[in-house]
């Protein structure tokens, strides 16, 4: 999917404004790139109609070219077609939280609760999960939970083959709350296809427990069947959230793209492997950059563009190595910025920063820009030429020069060092080294 919205963004001219030949071409790419990756059909359309109208509606901004514009719409749109913000799991206020799974014969459902239990220990208040075999149609489904279970070293509420799964799911909660357990995880029967007695059993259990989840597991490589499943089971159970598993084996990620917008229920995690620490939370924005590709298109994007300098970032990070980068440096760096757009987005450019984990939390607050600004002509030149000699005292005095507060000279600083650190892993195999020399 990236590739071809790479090529598609990167043949816009580099021009002032957006032209409707530009925007023609690059939506056309869009869209095929968009059904390529199985994304409904009914999706694409309402999707590039919202970017053709906002891209065409929009002020061009002067900071960016109309590719980086209409990158930046195409970006905002995939993040809110995906649900805009990440919603986390219910727990109930009192008493156990119960969460019931829902979903076709071997989409994960199994696999999900273990993970479930696992992530919600670890991540959440949740300390004493109970799980649930409530699938009572395959013998070795009990065993599969059971297995699970002792991985995790949790308990499992079983009544064998012969019990009504809606009985077992009534009785695991009133154990659950006899026995101190804060979580009713429960396992449910699939069928190869959507069925009503599936449904129906289904629907009983909710009946009878009550759940602040039902949380439906669809397997990414199904494509557009994950859609109409979804759709399904939703009408069926109005359930509160989806879990989209195996997307570890999916490049094209269609179904993430359709879901929500087709059922209008938040995708709270996605499964990326077999074992029972894969469970990673959703979060739109991140999923897609992902499927843009961002870091890689930014650069594309970069080449493009005239007012890029490429002697300046080679003497960067010529300095990077030498270990003379410097506050100057940062100050200009900082100019730049302010030039072209968000500093996220500059360090997306710099191939190789773009995949250091925890980058997208780094944080600038680009309306501060003039308040750095005041803090570094504050220091004296040697102060801005060798950083490590600012030192506490030295830090009042610049607080006091530029009338900031000592804590955002401190922040600053960090930022500064963060940058400086983050920037020399550029040049690799020489990190270790630089770090000590910039240290002395
Ligand atoms: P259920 O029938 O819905 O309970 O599905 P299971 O939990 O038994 O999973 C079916 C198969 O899919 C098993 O082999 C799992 O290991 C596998 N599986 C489940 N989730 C994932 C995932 O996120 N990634 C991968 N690669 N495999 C998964
Ligand atoms: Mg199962």
């Amino acid at each position: 999917l990236s590739e071809r919205l790479q090529n598609a963004i990167s043949s816009v001219g580099t021009g002032g404004q957006i032209t409707e030949a530009d925007l023609k071409q690059m939506m056309r790419e869009i869209r095929l790139a968009l059904l390529e990756a199985d994304v409904n059909f009914q999706v694409v359309k309402t999707f590039v109609r919202r970017v053709n109208e906002r891209a065409l509606g929009s002020d061009v901004l002067e900071s960016l070219t109309p590719a980086q514009q209409v990158l930046k719409i195409v970006d905002e749109e995939l993040t809110e077609l995906m649900g805009g913000e990440r919603e986390e799991v219910i727990l109930a206020t009192s008493g156990p939280t119960v969460m019931m799974m829902a979903g076709l014969q071997g989409a994960g459902k199994t696999t999900t609760v273990g993970k479930l239990a696992n992530y919600l220990t670890e991540e959440t208040k949740i300390r004493k999960p109970l799980l649930v075999a409530a699938d009572v149609y395959r013998p070795a489904a009990i065993d599969q939970l059971q297995t699970i279970a002792r991985q995790l070293d949790v308990d499992v509420f079983s009544k064998g083959t012969e019990a009504n799964p809606v009985d077992i799911a009534s009785e695991a909660l009133a154990y659950a709350k006899d026995n101190g357990h804060d979580l009713v995880l429960i396992d449910t029967a699939g069928r190869l296809h959507v069925d009503e007695t599936l449904m129906n059993e289904l629907r009983n259990i909710k009946a009878a427990v009550q759940p602040q989840e039902i949380l439906l597991t669809v397997d990414a490589m199904t494509g557009q069947d994950a859609v109409n499943v979804a759709q399904a089971f939703n009408e069926a159970l109005d359930i509160t959230g989806v879990i989209i598993t195996k997307l570890d084996g999916d490049t094209r990620g269609g179904a993430a793209l359709s879901i929500r917008e087709i059922t209008q229920k938040p995708i709270k995690f996605t499964g990326q492997g077999e074992k029972l620490d894969a469970l990673e939370p959703f979060y739109p924005e991140r999923m897609s950059s992902r499927i843009l590709g961002m870091g890689d298109m930014m650069t594309l994007i970069e080449r493009a563009q005239k007012d890029y300098d490429e002697a300046q970032a080679e003497e960067m990070a010529a300095k990077i190595k030498d270990a003379t980068y410097s506050f100057d440096d940062f100050l200009e760096q900082l100019d730049q910025v302010n030039k072209m757009g968000s500093i996220k987005d500059i360090i997306k450019m710099i191939p190789g920063l773009n995949k250091i984990p925890g980058i997208d939390d780094l944080n600038i607050d680009e309306k501060d820009m003039g308040h750095l600004k005041a803090i570094i002509y504050s220091m004296t030149k040697e102060e801005r030429a060798n950083p490590d000699i600012i030192s506490q005292s030295r830090r009042r005095r610049i607080a006091r020069g530029s009338g900031q507060d000592l804590q955002a000279v401190n922040q600053l600083i960090k930022q500064f060092n963060q940058s400086r650190d983050m920037m020399s892993q550029l040049s690799k195999g020489k990190t270790s080294g630089m770090k000590k020399t910039m240290r002395q």
